[in-house]
């Protein structure tokens, strides 16, 4: 078992690092007060290829495997899960979906402007009725000739207000079950589509979160991703490697909840030496640690899974449970570590919890990875 990285791989977590320390660690306390992120920053994350990870070149991309994906998405998640979160959902849920399911035309149209960085791409599954239970949605696609007419409305989609495109997953046909569900590659600009950002979030506020509503969008049936009937599939395939990619940006949060907890305890003086001295300081310090560890171990090993071609969805949900609920734990001792000061935005530790803090709840929640995993051990299904 080898569990270093190959050359190529530190080459791109060392130009990820230098990036993130630029061009976005000394900015994100500003984007997160602002509630929007410099979305200049989009188009350097385009131009130095972050962008086009996994997805080949002829289409924009700059290859490479998923371990440098993940290398990539958790130092975003360092520097700033804002940023982090508009990659993975653009890239992770959006391009890579189309470069997996997507024909010569899709992939030519959308590919390069999503690599790139001139355009970004938002996953539109969740419904105001419907999260968890998202095979239940109720948005409806009607045939009309040559075309789709799709009525319904979208909730807390990532990128919603700032996207270029939507993959859209609406019921188009009354099958029962999950086999009604098919995925639309949705223009934002098409007539009757109307976009709302939600404000207030507790984290991840550097990012917009928007409700968007459909109102007899009409979209030709060239917009249809996989075949009709297949989106479910579509989602869950997406889902399944986007839970890597929050994984490994829960891994970014972590570090940097220790980097930082190590930091201040190194300057911070209290009865007479550095807070680094007192053992509980350091329980708090060596807890974060041994979570680190474990959320990258385990992230890690999803990334060689899917690089060798192998199962890896129900790893996967593991490693987005772990990572998350790690990430929260981590940033709440780093906050401890900092005392008062942890409290107020200055000082990293409490947007690192506030940022952390969704990490359980979207992409599958806690409760819902754990149903995932439970179902693969027992074969029961208790969805
Ligand atoms: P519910 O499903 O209503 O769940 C409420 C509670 O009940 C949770 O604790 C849940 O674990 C529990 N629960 C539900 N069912 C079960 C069960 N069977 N067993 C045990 N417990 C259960 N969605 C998108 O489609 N695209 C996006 O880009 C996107 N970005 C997001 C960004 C943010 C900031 C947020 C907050 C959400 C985002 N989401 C997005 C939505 C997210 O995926 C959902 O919020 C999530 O799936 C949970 O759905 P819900 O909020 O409706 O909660």
């Amino acid at each position: 078992m080898h569990l270093g990285l190959s050359e190529e791989q530190e080459a791109v977590r060392r130009l990820a690092r230098d990036f993130v320390d630029r061009e976005i660690t000394p900015h994100a306390v500003a984007w997160d007060r602002a509630e929007e992120v410099d979305r200049s920053v989009v188009k350097k994350l385009g131009e130095v290829g972050f962008l086009g990870l996994t997805i080949d070149e002829e289409y924009g991309g700059s290859g490479g495997d998923h371990l440098a994906y993940c290398l990539v998405t958790e130092e975003l998640g360092r520097g700033d899960s804002s940023v982090r979160g508009i990659v993975s959902v653009s890239l992770g849920l959006v391009a890579k979906t189309i470069a997996a399911w997507g024909d010569e035309e899709q992939k030519r149209r959308w590919l390069p402007g999503l690599t790139s960085g001139a355009s970004l791409g938002c996953f539109g599954l969740t419904e105001p009725g419907t999260g968890s239970d998202a095979g239940n949605l109720t948005t409806r696609a009607v045939r009309e000739g040559d075309a789709y007419v799709i009525s319904g409305t979208k909730m807390f989609i990532t990128n919603g207000t700032w996207a270029d495109v939507v993959l859209l997953f609406a019921r188009s046909t009354d099958a029962p079950g999950h086999k009604g569900v098919s995925a639309f590659l949705v223009p934002t600009d098409t007539p009757g589509l109307t976009r709302r950002t939600l404000h207030g979030k507790l984290g991840l506020r550097g990012q917009a979160t928007a409700e968007l509503v459909l109102d007899d969008v009409r979209v030709p049936a060239s917009a249809l991703l996989g075949p009709e009937g297949k989106g479910f599939s579509v989602a869950m395939s997406a889902l399944a490697k986007g839970r890597m990619s929050v994984a490994a940006g829960c891994v970014g949060i972590a570090q940097a909840a220790l980097d930082a907890a190590v930091r201040y305890a190194g300057e911070r003086e209290q009865f007479g030496r550095t807070i680094a001295h007192h053992q509980l300081v350091q329980e708090l310090i060596s807890d974060i640690a041994v979570d680190v560890d474990a959320a990258r171990l385990l992230t890690w090993r999803v990334a060689d899974l899917v690089d060798r071609g192998l199962p890896f969805a129900v790893e996967s949900s593991k490693a987005k449970l772990f990572a998350s609920e790690a990430a929260v734990r981590a940033a709440n001792n780093a906050l401890q570590v900092y005392g008062g000061y942890g409290y107020i935005d200055e000082y990293p530790a409490g947007k690192l919890l506030r940022d952390a803090r969704v990490m359980t709840l979207y992409e599958g929640t806690s409760q819902i990875q754990k149903l995932v995993i439970g179902r693969a051990l027992t074969g029961v299904s208790a969805f």
